[in-house]
């Protein structure tokens, strides 16, 4: 095996190799229109797309595929053979340039939220040539963007690269402000945090509820859980180091900048960070990353659970979404500076940061609502569902003696501390990053948004997030142009916004319940559930948000609305139906047999011996009899309100049955199957336990 410097990235058609293979007008041209943003010339075009076919084909690529991001929220591929026939009966292996970069998929067997009419199915993809081509199992993937015959985005790249636009473009009129004329763009930066489960395969396959919906549905709890905090960063099993090789060398080939990988906090629990990339190469990466993890876990015998909360009362799984804004000369905006000038310039941006996440958390928190992600949030284990942000003690007091115009206690020579004028003292990274239960922390030179759920694209909330802050900076620029005396003005601004948005800053727990009901009295949103935050999409202040940086028109957002919400639906359904499933052909016959068994052992102890203590079998078949009763009854409640959920033609309203009259019977029937578990021996239960699946891996 080579050294990992000789194949990171040799599955990439990377800048490198498009340098050594394309004629040298044709790269700089291709450079030209990256830097520009400007539409690809069709020659260019069709040089290109011979290089990367004859580079393919020496790596063994047979077919070449659109790969591009629907809003099923993976990723989806058609391969085509790059083989065409000669007149001589023979073939040649072609690739045009318009395949390279326009592919016309079907888009009506795609989420479509009611944006393509009957008449006119055809979509788009279009190449993104930002974001590398490369190889997976010998087929050349084009990172492309899909949307519909009218132009509308059908999926999470295209609204992702808009939004990369307009903070691009808001970024640079406020860098302008502080003199920064050498900035000519400006891109946001994405490090996700990938954690997973792994489980053996053979225990997967004998419980439907993980085949079928990929979490556990029934489970009683195992004696054993992550209470000893003995598995988070412990000893990785040789099994799951050998995965965590072969899932690296993977990833490097693809050129994924897989970092770190260590144990997390539950059994069987996982994470991996990459090192950070452009915020649209980042979400290419992490869906390949999730796609080879599962690839990687079969070829383990395991499977890879990307579920956010695949076991009831152990930790679920996240995806934090580390992120900031870079300029093409290599400054982090983020960075507190040396100067007292790059001071001011990092508090305006702090404080831009600080209202988008106030005057948006309704977005924020729908960017990352799922029904997976509603187990997950406000767990033990996960950010509550209020947005909040935490920037530590050190950047508080300071955002504070701003505010009252006081004496700063932190500096030494306790001075008036004046943006634009002192400058701030270093804030030690170490200090910054550990409240862990923090949905949105400032973390030294970044930000780390922890909602995001395991299974979810990054796509969305990023979008979310570049958006707003895009907004923000476009008011600050539009207070900031053409003052006469920019420090006061500037001043003034961050002294109002902090006043103003300060509500939104909680350095506490945000584990505790006495948060919730802080966050209430700050006037701060509490939406539990996906049908309860869904409905904010169409408020219009978000509206008019997204239309005025042209981010999703108006008829993308109600279709993304409709497509959330009906998959919400969807889930659910499968769940439902999962659960009546099980509990009808599995647990209520094997509580039977269980009874039987127990009742002819009664019978015949009272046969063997006059008077014999039964209390045991009397107890236990009395409760799985009255047990197995509620269970019925729900699974027959659930069948009538599963029939009454279909004939909701709204998909919002179905979405609140779903949540009102659907999930808690879901939770009942729960209730009582887990408790029969608890009464039935090992071996004799119909599916590995908790206890197995978690354990399953040795
Ligand atoms: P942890 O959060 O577990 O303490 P780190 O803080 O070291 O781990 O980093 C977490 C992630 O943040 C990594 O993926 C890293 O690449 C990413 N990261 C670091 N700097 C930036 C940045 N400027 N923009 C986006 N992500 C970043
Ligand atoms: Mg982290």
């Amino acid at each position: 095996m080579k050294n990992v410097p000789e194949y990171f990235g040799c599955d990439v058609f990377s800048t490198s190799v498009m340098k050594e293979r394309l004629p040298k007008e044709t790269f700089e041209e291709f450079q030209r229109t990256l830097e520009t943003g400007h539409r690809l010339d069709i020659t260019v075009a069709k040089v290109i797309a011979d290089a990367m076919k004859d580079w393919a084909i020496e790596k063994g690529a047979t077919h070449y595929t659109h790969w591009f991001q629907p809003l099923t929220g993976i990723t989806a591929e058609k391969h085509d053979s790059f083989i065409t026939p000669t007149k001589d009966g023979g073939i040649i292996m072609e690739f045009s340039g318009k395949e390279l970069i326009q592919g016309e998929p079907d888009a009506s067997s795609f989420p479509n939220g009611g944006i393509r009419s009957t008449f006119e199915a055809r979509g788009y993809t279009a190449w993104d040539p930002t974001s590398f081509a490369f190889i997976k199992n010998g087929v050349l993937c084009i990172p492309t963007a899909f949307c519909s015959y009218g132009g509308e985005a059908l999926d999470k790249k295209t609204p992702l690269l808009r939004s990369m636009e307009a903070i691009n473009k808001q970024t640079l009129r406020v860098l302008k402000l502080f003199g920064n004329e050498d900035v000519v763009s400006v891109k946001t930066t994405v490090g996700p945090e990938q954690e997973y489960f792994l489980i053996d395969s053979e225990v997967f396959h004998k419980r439907k509820d993980l085949v079928y919906t990929g979490r556990t549905l029934f489970g009683a709890k195992p004696p054993k859980g992550q209470e000893l905090d003995d598995h988070y960063f412990g000893a990785i099993k040789p099994r799951v180091q050998a995965f965590m090789k072969d899932l690296d060398e993977e990833l490097w080939r693809l050129g994924v900048h897989a970092k770190t990988e260590h144990n997390e906090a539950a059994p069987a629990q996982h994470e991996l960070a990459p090192i950070f990339n452009t915020t649209n190469i980042a979400t290419d990466h992490n869906q390949i990353t999730m796609e080879t993890m599962q690839k990687c876990a079969k070829n383990h015998g395991m499977v890879c659970l990307l579920h956010e909360k695949p076991f009831d009362g152990v930790n679920g799984s996240g995806k934090h979404n580390n992120w900031s804004i870079s300029t093409n000369t290599g400054a982090n905006l983020l960075e507190p500076g040396d100067t007292p000038s790059e001071n001011a310039q990092f508090l305006l941006f702090l404080c831009a940061v600080i209202k988008a996440v106030d005057d948006y958390q309704d977005l924020l928190r729908v960017s990352i609502a799922s029904a997976g992600n509603d187990h997950r949030l406000g767990a033990q284990e996960a950010p509550p569902a209020i947005v909040s942000m935490f920037l530590g003690e050190e950047l508080t007091e300071i955002l504070e003696s701003i505010e009252k115009g006081e004496d700063y206690e932190g500096s030494k020579e306790k001075e008036l501390l004046k943006v634009g004028v002192h400058v701030l003292p270093r804030f030690p990274k170490d200090t910054t990053d550990r409240n862990r239960t923090s949905p949105f922390a400032f973390t030294g030179n970044k930000f780390e948004f922890r909602m995001l759920g395991s299974s979810a694209s990054v796509a969305g909330p990023n979008t979310t997030l570049n958006t707003a802050v895009a907004e923000v900076l476009s008011q600050f620029a539009d207070e900031l142009e053409g003052v006469d005396d920019f420090e006061s003005a500037l001043h003034d601004l961050i002294r109002r916004v902090i006043k103003d948005h300060k509500r939104i800053i909680f350095n506490g727990n945000g584990y505790d319940d006495a948060w919730v009901e802080e966050a209430e009295k700050r006037g701060l949103l509490n939406l539990r559930t996906t049908p309860e935050c869904l409905p904010y999409m169409l408020h219009d202040k978000n509206v008019e948000l997204y239309k005025k940086h042209k981010v999703y028109s108006e008829a993308e957002i109600k279709a993304h609305y409709e497509i959330k919400n009906e998959k919400y639906c969807k889930y659910l359904n499968i769940e439902v139906l999962t659960m009546i499933d099980m509990t009808k052909k599995d647990i209520l016959p094997c509580v039977s047999r269980q009874i039987h068994e127990l009742s002819d052992t009664l019978i015949a102890k009272k046969n063997a011996i006059a008077g014999i203590d039964t209390s045991y079998e009397t107890i236990v078949i009395t409760k799985l009899s009255n047990l197995s009763k509620i269970a019925f009854d729900v699974v027959r409640q659930l069948e009538e309100n599963s029939k009454i959920v279909k004939t909701i033609d709204e998909s919002d309203a179905a979405s609140f049955y779903y949540k009102n009259n659907i999930i808690p019977l879901m939770e009942t029937l729960r209730n009582a199957v887990d408790e029969m578990e608890t009464l039935c021996p090992s071996d004799k239960w119909c599916y590995p336990s908790y206890g197995d699946l978690l354990f399953s891996v040795k």
